[in-house]
Parts: C-alpha cells; sequence; structure tokens
C-alpha cells in the first residue's frame, strides 16, 4: 500500500517534520515553528495540518477526511508523551491553543484560541496542582469560554467583559489579576450561564469538540468575506489556503515568574539595531494586544526612556513597570541571545512572540518584521556592514512602492491628534498651510512667503501654477487618476483627493461639518489620505545617508536606464539631482501656459492665414529656445527628448465670455470673431481629434518653429561648453507616412538653420508609439524613427478602449471583480497593452538593431510595469522627477530578479539531469 498522503507536521522535540521553505504549505507561522524547533529553540510541542487540507475542507463542504484525524490523533498523542500530560484527562490534562496563519500574513482571518480542553472536570484538575494553580485554572478558563464564544462561535465578547467590568466595579479594583479565586470562579459560572444564553445550548465540555469546532472555523474564516477582501485589495492570488497550529499551551499567568511578551530584534520605526519590546508580567498573550494592561519594557535603557516620556519617576518605574532585565535578567539574557540566533538564522529584523512559564521561556513566534521604510533602509544597510546580507539582497529588501515614503515631509506616527476628514492618499507625503482656494491666491500668498494649501473641488490645467506654489492640494471631487492626483504625484507635492466631506461656498470651506475661512491652517497627509485642522508638526525622513547608500547599489545593478519626465529647467535640475540619466518626455505645450506666453499662443491660433500664425508664433520662439536652452543646461549633456506639440488647439483657447473679451482686445479682432473660432476648434472627442502629428502636417509651421527653437539652443548651449543631445520626437503617428512627411519638415527646418549659422549639433529624430496602429506596423515606422518611445497612456486608452476621464467608475468595479487585476492606467496591462509594446519592439528592432526604446508614460514609474519593461528589452523608463529614485529601484530589483531566476533555471536543469 502507498504511504498515506501527510497532511499533518508535528513540530517539537529537537526536529520537526517541517521546515522554513515550507510555508506555503504550513504557512508563516507553522513553517517557522518548525525552523525554531530545529535551531534548539525551546518551542511548545505541537502540530500543523496543512493549507492544503483548508482548501480539501472548503471544497467538500466542510468535511475533513479520516486521514486527517488520524494523523491529527496520532500527532496529539506525540505531544503527550512529550509534554507527559494528557488531553482531556480529568487528572493530569493538557491544554492547546489552536492558531490560524497563511503563507502571507492576513488579518481577517480566525484569531487565537487559548486555553483549550479546559472544562468542569480538566480546570478543577488543574486547579489541585498546587496551592498556586486554582487563581491561574480559573483564569485561564474564563478567558477560555470567552474566546471560544467569540472566536469559534462568533457570538462576540461583549457580554463578557461587561459582566468583568460589574465584578470589578462592586470589588472597585482595577486589574484583572487582582480578582480573586472565589470571584474568578463566579465569573466561570456566570460565563457558563452567559454561553448557555447565547449559542442556545451548553458550553462544550468534549475537548475533541472543541479542538474540532476550532480547526473548523479556522478552515471556514479562510474564505469568510473579510480576508477575501483583504486578498483581493493586496493582489494576494494563489494559495490554497490557511495552516490551522495546533499547540501545547504554556501559562503566561501561571503566577509572577511567569509573563508574556512581543519583541523586535531592532527598532521597526527608525531601524536603530536595538532589542525593542514590551511584556506583562503574570498574563496571557491577548493581554498585551488587547491594552488591559500598559505593557513594560523588555530592556532597562528603553524602560527608562519611556518613563522619561510618560513622567513616570524612576522610583516609581521600578516599583509599578520595571524591565524584563531587571526582573527576570536570566531570561533575558537568553532572549537576547535567541533573537540574536534568529537574526542571523533568518538574516532580516525579526518580530517575536514570546510567554515565560515559572521562569522558564518558550518561543511562540517569529517572522520577518514589518518596519517603516526607513527603518528597513537602516536595517539594510547595517546589515550589509554586518556582513548579514549582500548589496543585492539590500536591494530586494526595499519596496518600490515605498521607496517615495522616504523624499517626503510625513506626520510623525507619534501624533495624537485626530484625522477631521478622509480622502483618497493621491500623492503622498503630509504638508502643512494657510488655505486658499483659487490658483492665483496660490500664488500671490506663497508669494509673500506664506505657507498654503490650495482648497477645491477640483483641479484644472489653469491650477497649475497654483499648485506648484502650494505646499499641498486637497480636493473635493476627483479620484487617484483625477488631474489634481496625477499632477501632484508629478510634481511631487502631497494630495489628498476626492475629500467627500468638503464642500466649499463663497471662500468658505466645509469640512466634515467644520467651516474654514481662507487663511485658516490645515495639515493634509497624503500618504494616509487624511486631513487634520491646524498645524501638525511634520517629520523630515532623517535617512538620506543610507538612503543614498543603496541607491548606489541600485545604479551598479540596473540595466534600464532611467530618465525623467520635464518640462521645465526647475523640474529638469530636480530630476539631475536625484540621478535621472536624461529626458524622456518634455512636454512643450506646458511652456505655452506660462505667463503672457499664452496670448502669443492664441494669437497664433486665431490668425487666419499662415502669415498670420507666423507672426504670431515668432514671438513664442525665443522664449522656448530660452526653455530649451535652461533644459540643455541643466542636463549637462545627457540625452533630452522634446516632444513637439500634441494637445489640440482648443485646449489653449478662453471658454468663457469675460476671457474671450479681454483676449479680443488683446489682439485687436471682435469677440464674436474670438467666440466663433472656439466653436470651430470643439470637437466631440478631442482625444481622437485634431492633434499631435495631426497639427503638425496641417500647421507645418508649428512644428517648424518648435524644431527651429530646439536646434538653436542646442547651437547655443554648445557655444556654452555644453554638449547637449536632442531628441526630437513626433506625437501620436499612427501611419509611416505621417512620419515621413513630418520629420522630412523637421529636418529641412533643423538643416537650414544648421547651415545658416554654421554650426553643428548632435539630433535625432523619432516617435512616439501610442496608436495601436503604430505598434502593429512598427516595422515600418522604424525605418523612419531614431527612436520609440511608448506613450503609455494613450497607447492604454487606444488599445483597451477606455478612456482615462471616463472609466473610473467601471474600472475599479472591474479590478474589485478580478476582470482586470490592476488598473491599467496604473500598471501596464501586460496581456494585451503589453504585447503591442513587446510586438512593437521587436519588430521595430528587427529593420533597424539601433532603435532605441523607452517609455515615458506615467507607467515609467510604476514598479511593476518597470519591471515589464525590463522584461521586454527597452533601454530605459521614464517618470516623473520625484518619483526617479522610486525607478531606480524597482529597474535595479528587475535586473537582479532576472538574474537569479536564470541562476535558478540553469540549477534546475543541472539537478535534472544529475
Ligand atoms: P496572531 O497571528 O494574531 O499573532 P497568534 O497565533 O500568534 O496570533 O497568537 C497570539 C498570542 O497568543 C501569541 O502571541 C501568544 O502570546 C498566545 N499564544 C498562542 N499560542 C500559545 C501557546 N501555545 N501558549 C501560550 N500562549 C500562546
Ligand atoms: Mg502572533
Ligand atoms: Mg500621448
Amino acid at each position: 500500500m502507498a504511504a498515506a498522503k501527510k497532511f499533518v507536521y508535528y513540530f517539537g522535540g529537537d526536529k520537526a517534520d517541517g521546515t522554513r521553505a515550507m510555508k506555503e504549505l504550513l504557512g508563516g507561522k507553522g513553517a517557522n515553528l518548525a525552523e525554531m524547533v530545529n535551531l534548539g529553540i525551546p518551542v511548545p510541542p505541537g502540530f500543523t495540518i496543512t493549507t492544503e487540507v483548508c482548501a480539501i475542507y472548503n471544497n467538500s463542504n466542510g468535511t475533513l477526511p479520516a486521514e486527517v484525524k488520524n494523523q491529527i490523533e496520532s500527532s496529539m498523542r506525540r505531544v503527550e508523551v512529550e509534554m507527559k500530560r494528557t488531553f482531556g484527562d480529568a487528572k493530569n490534562p493538557l491544554l492547546f491553543s489552536v492558531r490560524s496563519g497563511a503563507a502571507v500574513s492576513m488579518p481577517g482571518m480566525m484569531d487565537t484560541v487559548l486555553n483549550l480542553g479546559l472544562n468542569e472536570a480538566t480546570v478543577a484538575a488543574i486547579a489541585a496542582r498546587n496551592p498556586e494553580s486554582g487563581r491561574f485554572a480559573y483564569d485561564s478558563f474564563r478567558r477560555f469560554i470567552a474566546m471560544y464564544s467569540d472566536v469559534v462561535m462568533q457570538l462576540g465578547r461583549e457580554d463578557f467583559e461587561h459582566e468583568i467590568d460589574r465584578v470589578k466595579g462592586v470589588r472597585k479594583i482595577k486589574n484583572d489579576n487582582e480578582l480573586t479565586l472565589e470571584e474568578l470562579q463566579g465569573l466561570c459560572r456566570s460565563f457558563l450561564r452567559i454561553y448557555q444564553k447565547k449559542a442556545n445550548a451548553a458550553f462544550p465540555q468534549d475537548p475533541w469538540q472543541q479542538l474540532y469546532s476550532s480547526i473548523n472555523a479556522v478552515f471556514r474564516s479562510w474564505a469568510n468575506p473579510r480576508a477575501e477582501t483583504y486578498r483581493r485589495i493586496y493582489h494576494i492570488r494563489g494559495l490554497l489556503g490557511t495552516a490551522v497550529n495546533v499547540q501545547a499551551m504554556v501559562f503566561g499567568n501561571l503566577n509572577v515568574r511567569s509573563s508574556t511578551g512581543v519583541a523586535f530584534s531592532r527598532n521597526p520605526s527608525n531601524g536603530l539595531n536595538f532589542f525593542y519590546g514590551e511584556y506583562l508580567i503574570n498574563a496571557q498573550g491577548e493581554d498585551v494586544v488587547a491594552g488591559i494592561r500598559t505593557p513594560q519594557q523588555i530592556s532597562k535603557m528603553m524602560s527608562e526612556q519611556w518613563a522619561k516620556d510618560h513622567s513616570v519617576t524612576p522610583a516609581d518605574r521600578v516599583a509599578k513597570f520595571p524591565s524584563m532585565e531587571e526582573t527576570m535578567p536570566e531570561v533575558y539574557r537568553q532572549l537576547v541571545g535567541i533573537k540574536d540566533k534568529l537574526e542571523q538564522h533568518f538574516k532580516d529584523m525579526q518580530d517575536i512572540e514570546f510567554t515565560v512559564e515559572d521562569g522558564r521561556l518558550w518561543m511562540l513566534q517569529c517572522r520577518n518584521a514589518k518596519r517603516t521604510m526607513m527603518a528597513n533602509v537602516k536595517c539594510a544597510v547595517d546589515m550589509v556592514k554586518e556582513g548579514l546580507i549582500d548589496e543585492k539582497e539590500a536591494v530586494m529588501r526595499m519596496d518600490p512602492y515605498q521607496v517615495d515614503h522616504l523624499l517626503h515631509p510625513f506626520v510623525p506616527p507619534t501624533v495624537k491628534a485626530k484625522p477631521l476628514a478622509k480622502g483618497l492618499a493621491a500623492s503622498p507625503g503630509a504638508a502643512v498651510g494657510q488655505i486658499v482656494f483659487t490658483a492665483p491666491d496660490a500664488v500671490a500668498w506663497a508669494g509673500q512667503g506664506k505657507r498654503v494649501i490650495m482648497v477645491r473641488l477640483e483641479t484644472s490645467p489653469e491650477d497649475l501654477a497654483g499648485m506648484a506654489t502650494a505646499q499641498g492640494i486637497l480636493t473635493a471631487r476627483g479620484g487617484m487618476t483625477s488631474h489634481a492626483a496625477v499632477v501632484a504625484r508629478g510634481m511631487g507635492k502631497t494630495c489628498v483627493a476626492g475629500c467627500g466631506s468638503l464642500t466649499i461656498k463663497n471662500k468658505t470651506a466645509t469640512i466634515a461639518g467644520k467651516s474654514f475661512k481662507e487663511g485658516d491652517w490645515i495639515t493634509i497627509d497624503g500618504t494616509k489620505g487624511v486631513v487634520y485642522e491646524g498645524q501638525i508638526p511634520l517629520e523630515k525622513p532623517a535617512v538620506k545617508g543610507d538612503f543614498e547608500t543603496i541607491l548606489a547599489w541600485c545604479r551598479k545593478f540596473k540595466v534600464l536606464g532611467v530618465r525623467a519626465n520635464a518640462d521645465v529647467p526647475r523640474d529638469a535640475s530636480v530630476a539631475f539631482g536625484f540621478g535621472a540619466e536624461g529626458i524622456g518626455l518634455c512636454r512643450t505645450e506646458h511652456m505655452f501656459f506660462e505667463g503672457h506666453r499664452i496670448d502669443a499662443m492664441r494669437e497664433m491660433i486665431l490668425a487666419k492665414d499662415v502669415k498670420g500664425r507666423e507672426a504670431a508664433l515668432a514671438k513664442v520662439e525665443p522664449l522656448q529656445r530660452a526653455d530649451f536652452l535652461g533644459l540643455f543646461r541643466e542636463m549637462k549633456g545627457l540625452p533630452c527628448t522634446i516632444r513637439l506639440l500634441d494637445p489640440p488647439l482648443h485646449e489653449f483657447v478662453p471658454h468663457d465670455a469675460k476671457a474671450q473679451t479681454d483676449l479680443a482686445a488683446i489682439i485687436g479682432i471682435t469677440q464674436e470673431q474670438v467666440a466663433q473660432r472656439v466653436k470651430d476648434l470643439h470637437e466631440e472627442n478631442p482625444m481622437l481629434g485634431h492633434r499631435g502629428v495631426r497639427l503638425g502636417i496641417t500647421y507645418p509651421e508649428i512644428y517648424n518653429m518648435q524644431v527651429r527653437a530646439i536646434i538653436d539652443a542646442a547651437i547655443e548651449a554648445k557655444a556654452q561648453g555644453y554638449n547637449p543631445k536632442v531628441e526630437i520626437m513626433i506625437p501620436l503617428v499612427g501611419k509611416r507616412e505621417e512620419l515621413t512627411f513630418s520629420k522630412e519638415n523637421c529636418i529641412r527646418t533643423a538643416e537650414a538653420l544648421l547651415r545658416r549659422r554654421n554650426a553643428q549639433v548632435e539630433y535625432s529624430i523619432g516617435t512616439m508609439i501610442e496608436v495601436p496602429r503604430a505598434a502593429i506596423t512598427a516595422d515600418e515606422i522604424a525605418q523612419e524613427a531614431q527612436f520609440f518611445s511608448f506613450g503609455t497612456n494613450d497607447l492604454t486608452q487606444m488599445g483597451c478602449g477606455f478612456s482615462r476621464d471616463d472609466s473610473g467608475p467601471f474600472l475599479r468595479h472591474y479590478v474589485d471583480i478580478g476582470i482586470y487585476d490592476r488598473d491599467p492606467f496604473q500598471s501596464i496591462d501586460e496581456g494585451g497593452v503589453g504585447k503591442l509594446i513587446a510586438m512593437a519592439v521587436k519588430k521595430g528592432r528587427s529593420v533597424n538593431p539601433r532603435l532605441k526604446c523607452g517609455i515615458c508614460g506615467e507607467h515609467g514609474g510604476d514598479p511593476t510595469s518597470i519591471m515589464f519593461c525590463h522584461k521586454v528589452g527597452l533601454d530605459y523608463v521614464s517618470c516623473s522627477p520625484y518619483r526617479v529614485p522610486v525607478a531606480i529601484v524597482a529597474a535595479a530589483r528587475a535586473a537582479i530578479t532576472e538574474e537569479r531566476k536564470v541562476v535558478e533555471t540553469r540549477r534546475r536543469m543541472l539537478s535534472s539531469k544529475l
């Protein structure tokens, strides 16, 4: 007969069945309990029922196969032998905890049940063990009844808590541990009555029934809506289920030589290498979390610091809140030894749970600690210095999605103030400022040296200048891809968008029912998406040094180039400072909005003929030239991709009557003429309208002017000793002939100018790939282009057929129910749009092997998309200046991941041959 499948893994004694490598099957908790046993660390014995059993249970309407029960029972016997006690025995009973634990830690699943196996007979047996056991036995029993009722039966625990409070009230005592034996016995009796009433059944006395109901409840909790929602939000897929750990109880509530605690091997908020944790004497694990008593610090130094922070006198501290180092020095030393051993073994910061029973230390859990990004960076750099990990491993520990937390001021976790309102965490960081309601006000106030927060229903392109000078932006409407959110992220400004409880009327804002006038102070936290009243003191991340070290390592390992999208010299300078290797996208239209340029631009649009247009354009040309020169100077010889005009002309003209009248006066025509032209320019579907290269073909004088400005600036930059590398980019090409036409124009213009100036500059001409037709015919287009830059915003819009501005509501739903894994505007839709990109790269390079390929859409700053860009062999990604460090980290991780995969595959092939 074939050996039965293994469903239950024993851990205890000096060897466990499992190891840390078996997370998928044993869950994180079970795998690490096994690993600790194998390391010779004291762990109460027990067994792990695998995640496979969870899948079987949930797929078979809640039945456990007989073989699983057999294995549970034989494992139980091994624990009984090891502990020299018997489950359910009326003389010498053994108690258990039942603990859930999947491969990924996951709130929403069932909580732990402690003290399982107690009933009226076993509680009496334990009480009779020795004179001090009575209190402890009944304390454990009342805990078990309440936990079982709450966790397994889901009947809540309020009634039990009221009952304890009532008894404590009668006795006028504050702490649970002051209850007498008789009171605890009384509590158990009333708890059993409460249970009977709520469950409409007697409390189960049979320990096996208690055990199986608990195991089943854990398995069921895997499929409950709370856990499912959590998995969906965090993209946790492909797991079988949760494991169940059944473990012999050790008792931190046995006496005053007992305790329970949690600790971190280093400080999880700043990463300092200092043992950091809390414990409670004479208590069980749940007490530390529940905050029933004030936990004490484990180390003496932290204890003294804590006393200072809480104005506790030194004498009082020693009397009431002594550290573990002082109360249990022997155990403390042992704990320090174990934490060091675990760190050395797992090579990462550990989060540990322990219990001391009558002076004997037991470990109940260890895992890699959750920590702030700041702590993560410090810890990784320290561990490289300590020789624990190498530089690549340090880089792999950086969550690129969290890297930008390091670049913005933040609300420190110690702040007690309650947020006033919630919105979307649209752009990270925090900002403090005085409220203004319009962009001009923001500019004016900032000009007087004031810090302002721009508060708007929503923002539009006219608000750019205001947004640029504000500390942060708060809007009532709009989602994560609203104008305010996208622009704020691009600028690296804090933004809370879609704050539902915000209304604005006559320069008064009402936030969650409270009214605010212009000039009132607020604080917004765009990392969490909350708004505070008044000024919250912010903190600047203090990890620059270590973070720079990490970035330097990343640069060493990455293959992808990282460029920035920068429209003006100021952005270029930020990008250069962050280590950008060029500009991947300069949107020239942004330059047209600044100051009086817009008037010349509008005059050009309203002109009747080519002559009129050229005259107006001549006013813009020197301004553009100056901008480009600034850009080239800031980038110091790195390549700069400059995109010729892209948006439709109607975006530049005023739509309200007053502004039209003003404009008519400036350029000397009638308001009616202005209004008529604006009407003519109207498009039903501007995204697919008269824009991009289509403008360049119908109004070649616009592109010609821009090319002159670019080349002229390059000549000047060269004369000043810079060595500009110019890349002229033609947007929205769908057909080779469009590019041919427009490109020839550009070359003619450029060459004419160079001849006239008797100069030479390095320039190339390429195109954006953002129309699906261009991707499909990339082998034709690449014959005309020296480079491709994927405009993935438009490519996604046209590739998926989603308008970015209109798709919010249904796309959210799509992502919720899993039709799309992620919002395709945030992470490249690899299965569709990604295929267009891969195809275009392949076809393009098949005719033009030296074709440079990059990406300049918002996706260029998204870590998941960057991984994809690395895989399809792009040369660079380009993102907003403030995301450059994020992209550098993501690019390095992509390279290291690929390298590790190659090695892993070869290793597997080799081992299959041997
Ligand atoms: P969580 O996953 O929420 O941390 P755990 O399963 O780790 O839940 O249990 C929470 C706490 O319960 C532990 O930290 C520990 O204090 C206590 N506990 C669990 N199992 C035992 C046990 N066998 N003996 C004593 N205490 C236990
Ligand atoms: Mg735990
Ligand atoms: Mg585009």
